[in-house]
């Protein structure tokens, strides 16, 4: 069981769950653990605490949201009373959407319907706006926010002592990034930030998909680029969205929605 854990880092761990090929990641010290994002039932989240007992994790006793959607923040309740992190906005997408998130889930998934009906859905009571910095025993992990991007809530962790840096659905390796709750003429900048982060020997963790390195972190802010220039071009009038197409590095089918969602930002409508 334990060997479905990577160890990317001294004592920082990864689990791939198959479902929505997610990312969890586990910090542990002497006395207690920290964990990166919760999953998306209580019943996953229950999933979670037996596989790092299997890991012989110490008991959870922080947790961090990434950013406030359902499969990062549904799982939060089971690990109370542990404190949760985020950032202030994940807190009010939490408080806003979060029952939206839970009828969009429950109607697109409906094997995990009844276990997403019984969420109480718990948004972090620890909040910040730019950066803090945990203490975990011996270790100290680091909180950051660098702009809006895949939501305008999403913060990265990073445990120096081991070189290791949680992306959140910032990045995310092997599919499209979701953009329909993003901010796509802020995530270049956003990604840029994050990149100057990245040392060549820092193990990125994206929300979903395989950990990976600078390499990765340079093609999707090429592809975070892309999209907003052809945004850009779309907005002014020079190219039809058809032709938009045609310059992201994304299939075709998924990679309207980012260009749509430029053109929305780039005339205001995502503001307010
Ligand atoms: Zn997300």
């Amino acid at each position: 069981m334990a060997s479905q854990w990577t160890e990317v880092g001294d004592r920082v761990f990864v689990r791939r769950y198959a479902f929505f090929d997610q990312n969890i990641v586990a910090v542990l010290a002497d006395d207690e653990s920290l964990i990166v994002d919760t999953r998306t039932t209580h019943a996953q989240a229950r999933e979670l605490l037996d596989d790092l007992r299997a890991l012989g994790a110490p008991p959870v006793g922080v947790v961090v949201n990434t950013h406030g959607h359902y499969d990062h923040a549904f799982g939060n309740r089971v690990f109370r009373p542990a404190p949760i992190w985020g950032h202030s906005r994940c807190v009010t997408m939490l408080e806003r959407t979060g029952d939206r998130q839970r009828e969009g889930a429950m109607a697109s998934m409906p094997d995990v319907a009844a276990d997403l009906a019984e969420v109480v859905i718990d948004p972090p009571d620890r909040t910040f706006l730019d950066r803090a910095t945990l203490c975990l025993g011996d270790r100290e992990v680091e909180l950051t926010y660098l702009g809006r991007g895949h939501t305008d809530n999403d913060i990265i962790v990073r445990v120096p002592d081991a070189d290791v840096l949680c992306a959140g659905d910032l990045l995310e390796n092997g599919a499209v990034p979701f953009f329909g709750d993003g901010f796509p003429m802020d995530w270049p900048a956003t990604a840029e930030a994050l990149l100057a982060l990245v040392g060549p020997a820092t193990v990125v963790v994206p929300g979903h998909g395989d950990q990976a390195g600078r390499q990765f972190v340079e093609s999707s802010l090429e592809a975070f680029r892309a999209v907003a220039a052809a945004g850009r071009r779309v907005q002014a009038g020079e190219i039809t969205l058809e032709d938009a197409l045609e310059l992201v590095p994304y299939p075709a089918p998924e990679a309207r929605e980012p260009i749509e969602r430029a053109v929305a930002q780039l005339r205001g409508e995502l503001d307010g």
